[in-house]
């Protein structure tokens, strides 16, 4: 058996509506910023309780235009250190210096301690990355810590479709969230990106933003310094026919992962360490398990694993989030403060099981006999 490291579904049906849906705009020339972008925002609104949404052409796009509405220009952004290089682009872009934070070791994302060894008396904004689609249960401790020294809290929310944390959705619980839809994310349009926000100047400003700062548009009058930000309507039908299968994708996301749980926690042997550990989601809460991240034991060998999973079992394990944190990577050498102990640790030992949105039980049981099995033949190898 092949199990590919993911895994993109649309059925045939989808691509028949899609089709379709194509034809009539190529037909009729409504290309842009038209019916089906209005759709495909009300239903992502919806689908996460948030009062606007503002389609974009894509997840760093959609960050930008928060930062920028939010005119973080000139000030100090923090941003977790183990994010996609997207991230910390769009502070950049926006006019601020990013300042790279630690992270929490139990789910991957900054919480209130990270944030305070990481203010600066210049902190305009934070922004949260839902990391793996995890909603950290810090969130609220990270949210009145921002209050309370009249920071911007935004959530980088690219991972995070449909999550939630104590029956708030990610993209809520700052002033506004960013999601993405590229390939390989849960829900793809091909590329685009969505802002959610309850703040209505920040919907406003984001309009004006996608498209050239124009105040309407109609009229030729540039009040923002926008840009050509906007999604087309053919992936904006492609992401609304997609989104329908939000509820239907996490129901067999979560099953595949309480499949996963039960079995890494089942490698664990009275008197020895653990061989591998997983994240804890709190009760109630809901992760999409965009991806399933599992911390082998110490001395593992990532590399090797890896390649034993491939080779010999025929699994393909996911692309790490991350495998080298911001703080390290060369183009950022001038933002780079200190070590970021926590996130160098995760970042240099984590693996992701594959997990597709459509994974049968039989392919989670040949992902997990393969992990057991690539474990143990490492731990024979170390020990000869
Ligand atoms: C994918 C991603 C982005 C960027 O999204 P695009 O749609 O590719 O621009 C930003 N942040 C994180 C954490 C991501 O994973």
């Amino acid at each position: 058996m092949h199990v590919p490291a993911a895994r993109i579904v649309f059925s045939a049906d989808d691509r028949a509506e899609i089709a379709s849906a194509t034809t009539e705009i190529l037909s009729t020339g409504a290309l842009t910023l038209g019916a089906h972008t209005r759709d495909f925002e009300a239903a992502f609104a919806a689908a996460h309780e948030a009062p606007f949404a503002v389609a974009v052409s894509s997840g760093t796009a959609a960050l930008e235009i928060i930062l920028r509405s939010l005119d973080v220009r000139d000030t100090d952004v923090i941003v977790p250190t183990n994010t996609f290089a997207a991230t910390a682009f769009a502070v950049l872009r926006a006019g601020a210096n990013p300042v790279f934070a630690d992270v929490s070791p139990d789910t991957f994302a900054l919480s209130a301690d990270t944030v305070a060894a990481a203010l600066t008396p210049n902190t305009r904004a934070v922004v949260l990355v839902h990391i793996g689609g995890l909603v950290s249960p810090d969130v609220e401790d990270l949210a009145r810590l921002c209050a309370e020294r009249d920071i911007l809290l935004v959530e980088d929310a690219a991972h995070a479709h449909g999550c939630q944390h104590n029956g708030t959705f990610a993209g809520s619980f700052g002033v506004a969230g960013s999601f993405s839809f590229y390939p390989t994310k849960l829900i793809t349009s091909g590329e685009g990106g969505m802002i959610v926000t309850a703040d209505p100047a920040i919907h406003e400003a984001a309009l004006i933003y996608r498209d050239q700062g124009k105040a309407g548009f109609l009229g030729n009058t540039h009040i923002r310094e926008g840009y050509a930000w906007r999604l087309s309507e053919l992936h904006a039908v492609t992401g609304k026919v997609h989104l329908r299968h939000l509820d239907e994708f996490l129901a067999t996301r979560t099953r595949i992962a309480a499949r996963y749980d039960a079995a890494i926690d089942g490698l664990a042997r009275p008197g020895a360490p653990a061989p591998a550990s997983r994240l804890r989601l709190p009760p109630g809460d809901v992760n999409n398990y965009y991806k399933y991240i599992v911390m082998p034991r110490p001395g593992v060998d990532r590399a090797r694993l890896k390649k034993e999973l491939k080779e010999r079992h025929g699994v393909s394990l996911s692309g790490e989030v991350y495998e080298v944190p911001l703080h390290q990577q060369p183009v950022f050498t001038d933002y780079a403060g200190g070590a970021l102990p926590v996130a160098e640790d995760l970042c240099s030992r984590h693996v992701c099981l594959p997990l597709h949105s459509d994974m049968t039980d039989a392919e989670a049981e040949h992902v997990l006999t393969s992990f057991a099995a690539a474990l143990a033949s490492l731990d024979l190898d170390g020990a000869a």
